[in-house]
């Protein structure tokens, strides 16, 4: 067994404790336990500081599509390093990497689609996106138009404007969030909230609530909808096949933006380069980041179709930005990777290779006694765990079993994620054939020594 790192587990555990604030995290519960030190990734494989060997079954936080350790970007970022660590593209100037992703990124999205804003994050693109479409219809002389209309159990970052679109209801409740100016509506999620509605009924109802809230708030008041794809974070929600299409028809017929959130469905995760593709959707603005770089360095940007940008152009000075807009060696980092996406057809392998096979194998993870659903779209999916089948009624005590589950997970060595009582998954697109079966065979047993565990307590 070969250890990567300098010092003991305690050691690291230690200094993590006394100096480290996580995110989303319970700090004293974090350190009464103790984090997990991950010290090396290669491919789909991570490897913590006592040398136990962990599937990434999340490619990270979903960024990771390439998977990890590439020796290609890490030749990139550090021949961009030598060349210009820094240099900034606010006052009249602009750098290769910058032009050079730019022009790759209107290559690579669909055809109405040629600029692209760049920022650090995903969070700060939206950041970005509240600002454009409320400057967008300013410039039309609109200035009224402001409501930006989001759903509830939406994930759009961490910020102030990105928790305030994101329909996370833990998050709203410190720091006096959402901002004003936005408007939450129901979320697509069947399983959860579809009661006695047949999947396609209640992709139809959910959709007409966007119509519902342009009629209540006034199309005179909206200045956008924003969505992701497919939810991420809210639990791998899988719209029923109903949802997008009558989502982009209500989009056609009023006035108002529509930007897709391709933070996570970027970039190959649902088998094209962008999950609004996979949906035949057409956005007007798309903020990405994670599988722009498959996170080897941090950026993200929002793209612009042709008839945002126009508008913009009339606007004047669009006074925003970020030290590290653009940043050259990001941007370098990032156009190894899109290089790879490209070159390895990875986006192709999750539509006609490995999105099928994994699926077909996942699935039938929903024989599990403690599955009512297993679901999953290119390469994430979900399984919702309940207490007796074939009800979709929860286990009481708010993801206790979910986070059981994930423990579990843990040790038998897949990174699978909680989201309440919903296991979810978005491997690295690269995972291959025995991988994929190693995963499903992990979480075959992860399931199983969950349903025991609560067998044992009584709880089912
Ligand atoms: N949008 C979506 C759909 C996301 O999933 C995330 C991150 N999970 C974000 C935005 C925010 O991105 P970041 O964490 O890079 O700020």
């Amino acid at each position: 067994m070969t250890l990567h790192n300098k010092y003991p587990t305690a050691h690291y555990r230690a200094l993590d404790a006394a100096h480290h604030v996580h995110p989303f995290s319970d700090t004293r519960a974090l350190n009464a336990e103790g984090s997990r030190i991950i010290v090396k990734g290669e491919g789909v494989w991570l490897t913590d500081s006592d040398g136990n060997r962990i599937l990434d079954g999340m490619a990270g936080l979903w960024c990771v599509n390439i998977g990890h350790g590439r020796a290609e970007v890490a030749e990139a970022v550090q021949r961009q390093m030598l060349e210009l660590s820094y240099y900034n593209t606010f006052f009249k100037t602009s750098h290769p990497p910058a032009i050079e992703l730019a022009a790759l990124l209107a290559e690579i999205a669909p055809a109405r689609f040629n600029r692209v804003f760049f920022t650090g994050s995903g969070s700060e693109a939206n950041d970005t996106v509240l600002r454009l479409v409320r400057t967008y219809w300013a410039t039309l002389g609109k200035p009224d138009k402001q409501v930006i209309v989001a759903r509830r159990n939406a994930y759009h970052g961490s910020t102030v404007a990105g928790a305030s679109l994101g329909g996370m209801g833990p998050m709203h409740k410190q720091g006096g969030l959402p901002i004003p100016g936005i408007h939450h509506i129901a979320q697509p999620y069947w399983f959860g909230e579809g009661g006695e509605m047949s999947r396609d009924e209640f992709g139809l109802w959910a959709a007409r609530e966007l119509e519902k809230a342009i009629d209540a708030i006034g199309e005179d008041k909206i200045a956008a909808f924003i969505a992701e794809p497919i939810q991420g974070a809210g639990g791998v929600v899988i719209p029923p096949d109903t949802y997008w299409p009558e989502v982009a028809r209500i989009c056609r017929e009023r006035e108002i933006l529509f930007v897709s959130d391709e933070v996570i469905c970027g970039f190959g995760r649902l088998g094209r380069w962008f999950g609004s593709e996979y949906f035949g959707t057409e956005p007007d603005l798309m903020p990405i980041a994670k599988g722009l770089s498959s996170g080897y360095l941090p950026i993200g940007g929002v793209m612009i179709s042709d008839k945002v940008a126009a508008v913009l152009e009339e606007t004047g000075d669009f006074n925003h930005g970020f030290t590290y807009s653009a940043h050259p060696v990001c941007c370098a980092a990032a156009i190894a990777n899109l290089e790879i996406i490209r070159r390895d057809k990875l986006v192709e392998r999750v539509a006609d290779d490995i999105g099928p096979y994994l699926r077909e194998r996942w699935l039938k993870l929903g024989d599990h006694p403690l599955v009512g659903e297993a679901r999953m779209t290119g390469l994430v999916g979900a399984l919702e765990l309940v207490p007796a089948k074939p009800s979709r009624r929860r286990f009481e005590g708010d993801g206790k079993v979910g986070l059981k589950c994930r423990d579990f997970s843990f040790r038998n060595g897949l990174v699978m994620r909680a989201v309440g009582d919903t296991m979810i998954i978005s491997p690295p697109l690269v995972i291959s054939h025995e991988e994929a079966d190693e995963l499903v065979r992990l979480a075959a047993r992860t399931l199983d020594m969950t349903h025991d565990a609560l067998k044992a307590e009584g709880l089912m």
